[in-house]
């Protein structure tokens, strides 16, 4: 019989939501003055910089991310222990 995915929840009992830094490779142009150019010559892929956590937004608990990697609730969020 098929489970329920339950959506992660906070111990205070909000809604958790998933938090990571994403960024991306920019190249500049050198200019003649040594100055880099304001614009960039070309946007890189984007990157993420780390794994990710879920955050509360009403009392900011910060717990570790989690996923199941098999099964019926395969790559769905799962909430880890505080961080
Ligand atoms: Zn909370």
């Amino acid at each position: 019989m098929p489970s329920k995915y339950i959506k992660p929840i906070c111990d205070c009992g909000a809604e958790l939501f998933f938090t990571r830094e994403e960024g991306q490779v920019m190249t500049y142009k050198i200019l003649k003055n040594g100055m880099l150019a304001k614009r960039p010559v070309h946007k890189g892929v984007e990157f993420n910089a780390n794994h990710g956590y879920l955050i509360c937004l009403q009392c900011r608990k910060e717990y570790e991310y989690n996923a199941s990697y098999f099964g019926e609730h395969k790559w769905k969020a799962l909430r880890g222990d505080e961080i």
